[in-house]
């Protein structure tokens, strides 16, 4: 299956670590990684961490009616709960509630909204009634959590994580600019760290938050249990917005094409969803229950990868990309990659080829958007990896290039073996010299497949 959706279209697998045990995601990472060797390029691996997920405690016969208006007490008390208390076992809730907070459970579907408490307790009023039953979730949308970023369970996990080479660590419930830092950390550069965000909280700080993260997440899912869901929209367009400003890869996340989970076609919504996350600019698309549980894992992706594809060709596309560019910063790097884009429009070329070692010759390339696909060489089998992440890049690991006289067989050679290129096409070359140095993209040069260097 793993092999199946990566030829319908998939970049990155996510394991998402709310569910399954580590051997379950160690067997995952096992087959990801053999059929990376099959195929002899990088494939991404995000490893997604469950964060503080808050749960109230049990119910007699495992569930429980709560009645719009009636009084609800959730306490520390350990025990069964029924129609008039549960526990909800997590003193630092207690300890930042204030009357008037708003206590959401089962994703939202019960609204409880806090009359008094203390530091043990909480009486509330049922705003909106239903079913509560064993362990459901509680979101606490309007404060602040006293909390660390990692939970003992993500600490555990993140390690396993980092030991079996993920290249990307997402981390759940950012509240704040301290949460990235802590976690940059403990990862200590092993990993890409992306922020999902899904918190009021973490939108207060959006601007600092993106700056401290290599790339962020448009999670909708808890998002939309927080905020009200007619906020999500304009959200998902305030974060891409301000990603596309710090230059950060940015992913649109969760019930995009839900109806596939049981449907094998997309509803006309849906495929018009996915298309406004591209016409946003975000750098990825993201499935969940669709592929992890759903009964059309490979339609979904073919479906979204169809969709992908037609967007990018639209001239539309184009322009939204070309009208929300930022301006572009006064250095070398950042006014050779402009030119770079340039130039493959002037010349149609078939790609811009890219040689990095770290990946930051090649995230510069994707920060402009380019017409055409960027097609990444590196030595490092990690930053490949990484990069899988990064709009338009196709990354494929080659030997470590000593002189630059080289770099254009290797690139037509890259080219024409992705199939990228073909005879009587440009490739525009963007690199940095000193080969190995980051940061330092200074070069541009114009080959022709098939045909002698005309331009350098
Ligand atoms: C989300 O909430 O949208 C999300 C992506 O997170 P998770 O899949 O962990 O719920």
């Amino acid at each position: 299956m793993i092999a199946a959706l990566y030829e319908a279209g998939a970049d990155i697998f996510r394991l998402n670590f709310s569910h399954g045990s580590h051997e379950d995601h160690a067997a995952s990472l096992k087959a990801i990684r053999e059929l990376e060797k099959q195929i002899g390029r990088p494939i991404t691996v995000l490893q997604d961490l469950q964060g503080p997920k808050l749960r109230v405690g049990k119910f007699k016969d495992g569930k429980v009616m709560l009645q719009q208006g009636a009084n609800f007490r959730l306490d520390l008390t350990d025990g069964i709960g029924d129609e008039k208390r549960a526990s909800l076992l997590h003193p630092e809730i207690f300890a930042a509630l204030k009357p008037g907070a708003t206590l959401l459970v089962d994703d939202g579907h019960l609204r409880l909204k806090v009359k008094t408490c203390g530091k043990d307790f909480a009486e509330t009023e049922v705003i909106i009634g239903g079913v509560i039953s064993d362990r459901k979730g509680v979101n606490v949308p309007d404060v602040t959590l006293p909390i660390p970023a990692l939970t003992d369970k993500d600490k555990a996990d993140l390690e396993f994580g980092l030991s079996q080479g993920v290249d990307w660590v997402a981390l759940s419930f950012v509240q704040r600019p301290e949460d990235v830092a802590e976690v940059r950390m403990a990862v200590d550069g092993r990993a890409g760290i992306l922020s999902k965000l899904e918190k009021p909280s973490a939108l207060d700080h959006l601007d600092a938050i993106v700056e401290l993260s290599d790339a962020v997440m448009v999670a909708r899912g808890d998002l939309g249990v927080e905020m009200p869901m007619e906020q999500v929209p304009m959200l998902q367009k305030r974060i891409v917005r301000a990603c596309r400003k710090h230059g950060k890869p940015v992913v649109v996340a969760t019930q995009m094409l839900e109806s596939m989970i049981k449907s094998p076609v997309p509803t006309r919504a849906e495929a018009s969803d996915v298309a406004t996350a591209i016409y946003d600019g975000a750098d990825a698309v993201m499935l969940s229950a669709e592929t992890a549980s759903g009964l059309f894992p490979v339609r979904a992706v073919t479906a979204m990868h169809k969709i992908i594809r037609q967007v990018e060709s639209d001239p539309l596309h184009t322009d939204l990309m070309k009208a929300g560019h930022q301006e572009t910063e006064h250095s070398s790097p950042a006014a050779i990659t402009a030119a770079a884009g340039q130039i493959a429009h002037t010349l149609r070329a078939a790609a811009i080829v890219t040689f990095t070692s770290s990946g930051s010759t090649t995230l510069r390339a994707a920060q402009e958007r380019p017409e055409a696909p960027i097609l990444c060489i590196t030595p490092s089998m990690h930053a490949g990896r990484r990069l899988g992440l990064v709009w338009g890049v196709y990354a494929v690991v080659g030997d470590f290039i000593h002189s630059v006289d080289d770099i254009g067989d290797v690139a037509v050679e890259a080219a024409l073996a992705s199939g990228i290129g073909k005879d009587g096409q440009a490739l525009v070359i963007t690199a940095g010299m000193p080969f190995g140095k980051v940061g330092s993209t200074n070069m541009v040069r114009v080959v022709w497949i098939g045909g002698e260097t005309r331009a350098s």
